[in-house]
């Protein structure tokens, strides 16, 4: 899996640069019960997921 692809998501609250979280060694993703990938944002410190099924809507 390429990280670097996926590694930052724009944030909801205040459309910042949410950063991927991973484990220690920056392998392997989090993900909540679903399979989402977590994110967090530095600006808000809110953390939050990411769908691909939303993807399709982003050009980014
Ligand atoms: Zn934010």
């Amino acid at each position: 899996m390429n990280l670097e692809r996926i590694k930052y998501q724009t944030c909801p609250y205040d459309q910042e640069e949410g950063i991927l979280l991973t484990d220690l060694e920056e392998v392997i993703p989090e993900t909540d019960d679903d399979g989402n990938l977590q994110y967090y944002c530095p600006s808000c410190s809110n953390t939050f997921t990411y769908c691909e099924c939303d993807s399709r809507d982003r050009r980014y």
